[in-house]
């Protein structure tokens, strides 16, 4: 079982088409783009995926109604996605936690102490 998704490029005015793959070797995500066609986890893929996780997505095929989020639920691409969701938090708290820490340091060298 094939399902596309149609993704547009941000860089041209070309889609890519992301493809879910069901079948007896399990799940497989593809994307057209030059990141996706080299095995790289590219934007789109995780667009779509996102997208179909968090909307609980279902799609039409051959008057099949077959829902994504589903079809990954005895994959462990969930929680693997789960997982690469909260290591993008964290690099965000990381982020912050660099930023303040950077203006802190410049207010003492001009003589001045922030307490945070
Ligand atoms: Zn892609």
């Amino acid at each position: 079982m094939n399902i596309e998704f149609k993704v547009p490029s941000s860089s041209s005015d070309s889609d890519y088409l992301v493809t879910i793959c069901n079948d007896e070797a399990g799940v497989l995500v593809t994307c057209s783009c030059p990141a996706g066609t080299y095995g790289k986890l590219c934007k789109h893929k995780l667009q779509v995926l996102t997208e179909c996780i968090e909307d609980k997505q279902v799609v039409v095929l051959d008057s099949d109604r077959v829902s994504v989020c589903d079809m990954l639920q005895d994959t462990e691409i969930l929680a693997l996605l789960r997982a690469f969701s909260a290591a993008e938090q964290d690099l965000v708290r990381v982020k912050r936690a660099l930023e303040l820490a950077k203006r802190n340091l410049e207010m003492a060298l001009r003589g001045k102490v922030e307490h945070p």
